[in-house]
């Protein structure tokens, strides 16, 4: 072998997996958008077949051989590269690790398992879906064996959805966050309420698209290249640079539901659609990790799209479009009702000073079932306990409860801390940012572009080319510092609520 036909052996297999990833993808979107309901099993067979071939190109013979030349030959490779072969080999070490039938049969258990998720959750059954829970938690701590024989399996988890992260820093981590946390918001809870009564109106659905149109255009998404579908739960997927696609979930009585699921999911769609083209077609292309996308969403949802000037701006389309549900309220009576602090049931809909708290009680729970300290059939007792003590809410039902997210149907363990991380990374990033821009007045005068060419400039070109811990730190000239946020929590709600 030379160091032409190892290189063509790595390129050509990089095209046949990332054309069977696009299937895949396809075949998964379709399942979460249109597909009928029954249609689970058929889908089921063919994404076995689908992850067997994925499986075989990534660890056939010749492709290791390629790999192990390329890696020994690591002077004739550019530093993209040698990125690309170090970063693949990575990820072929822990699918080889995995027998290929346990590797199928894993895909196979989570088609299943998220259609019958779906119904529990419907139906707040959480019986039916234990077995497959159940299985999730076991066959995660097992391959995490297999790959890492030697580290705690949920530190190896942790570690795949954000490199470098272990249990420690996340205790640490969550510990600083709630004993900032929770002081602050006893004194909003305290202190006069604002008022959202408006917010649960009647907004009619069509009108309800129409608005995600001009909102995914306020944040510059150029829709030549991103489409919007409705799902239970919104997601973004990318298929290359030029098609993406977002998802969100219309509710009658709850506008702004959708209005920031659209502006989150379209953070990440940014972040997917800037991926430098010198990446594109490579391993390189795309996010580097869960906790730099979601720093990405988070920001546009909440420190842009929440932000008094966001409010301000989109505030006469708002009213335009919505007059009965708007139509007698101020813009900064609205500012106000979508920052209002509500210790609440449902993650997706807390505001930004509970979240990190509805993320803590999934991080611990995760944790501590993958430890083997806790039963799966005890998640939901064990969840409820958690709200009420850290929240001082009462669940209900486990629909509202333990069923609400999508992650662990999906074989997403280790994936919850990265939102909160996630929020604190942008924040550090706010405060660099308005070093060289007035981010405040950009957003007033509805200009954008200089915030989006500092992320394009800092973030998204960059694909996977640095871990996460150095891209931040490339990009703000430190390392991670949670203060940031703290900080930017503590000012934006005292204002809000004089405390
Ligand atoms: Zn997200």
């Amino acid at each position: 072998m030379n160091f032409e036909q190892a290189w063509n052996t790595f390129r050509t297999m990089h095209d046949k997996l990332h054309a069977i990833s696009h299937a895949l993808g396809v075949v998964q979107y379709d399942a979460a958008t249109v597909a009928p309901r029954g249609s689970a099993e058929g889908r089921g067979k063919t994404m076995g077949i689908i992850s067997e071939m994925s499986y075989s190109i990534q660890t056939a013979p010749e492709v290791n051989e390629a790999v192990a030349y390329l890696l020994e030959n690591k002077d004739q490779l550019t530093p993209a590269q040698l990125r690309e072969v170090s970063e693949f080999n990575k990820s072929n070490e822990f699918v080889s690790s995995i027998p290929m039938q346990e590797y199928v049969d894993y895909t196979v258990l989570i088609n299943e398992a998220e259609d019958v998720w779906h119904r529990a959750k419907q139906e707040n059954d959480f019986a039916s879906f234990l077995p497959y829970l159940q299985q999730i938690f076991d066959t995660n701590r097992r391959f995490a064996l297999y790959y890492k024989p030697e580290n705690k399996p949920y530190d190896t988890m942790l570690d795949m959805y954000e490199k470098g992260l272990t249990m420690e820093q996340a205790d640490q981590f969550f510990s600083d966050l709630r004993s900032h946390i929770v002081p602050l918001l006893n004194k909003c809870m305290q202190a006069p309420q604002v008022r959202d009564d408006f917010l649960g109106r009647h907004a009619d659905i069509a009108t309800q698209r129409t608005f995600s149109d001009y909102l995914m255009e306020a944040i510059t998404i150029d829709r030549r290249y991103c489409g919007i579908g409705e799902t239970e739960h919104p997601f973004t997927t990318n298929f290359n640079k030029k098609d993406v696609r977002i998802t969100t979930h219309y509710h009658e009585d709850a506008l702004v539901s959708s209005m920031y699921s659209v502006i989150h999911e379209g953070g990440h769609a940014l972040y997917e659609l800037h991926s430098g083209d010198e990446y594109e077609g490579t391993f390189l292309s795309g996010g580097v990790s869960m906790g730099i996308h979601e720093s990405q969403s988070r920001f546009f949802e909440n420190i842009i799209g929440r932000s008094r000037q966001f409010t301000t701006l989109i505030f006469p389309k708002c009213q335009e479009l919505f007059p009965d549900v708007l139509g007698d309220v101020t813009a900064e009576e609205f500012y106000r009702a979508v920052n209002k602090v509500e210790p609440s049931l449902i993650r997706t809909e807390a505001d930004e000073l509970t979240y990190a708290i509805h993320v803590m009680i999934r991080y611990e729970i995760e944790k501590a079932v993958i430890a083997g300290e806790m039963q799966v059939a005890d998640i939901p007792q064990e969840w409820n306990r958690k709200y009420k003590e850290y929240l001082g809410v009462d669940v209900p039902d486990d629909t509202h409860g333990c069923l609400q997210d999508s992650h662990w149907s999906g074989g997403s363990i280790g994936y919850f801390p990265s939102y909160a991380l996630g929020s604190a990374y942008g924040a550090q990033m706010l405060a660099k940012m308005k070093e060289s821009i007035p981010v405040e007045d950009c957003v007033t005068e509805g200009n954008l572009t200089p915030i989006t060419d500092w992320l394009e400039e800092h973030v998204w070109r960059h694909g996977c080319m640095y871990d996460p811990g150095e891209l931040l730190e490339r990009a703000v000239g430190a390392p991670f510092d949670p203060s940031y946020f703290v900080r930017y929590l503590e000012d934006k709600f005292g204002e809000i609520y004089g405390v």
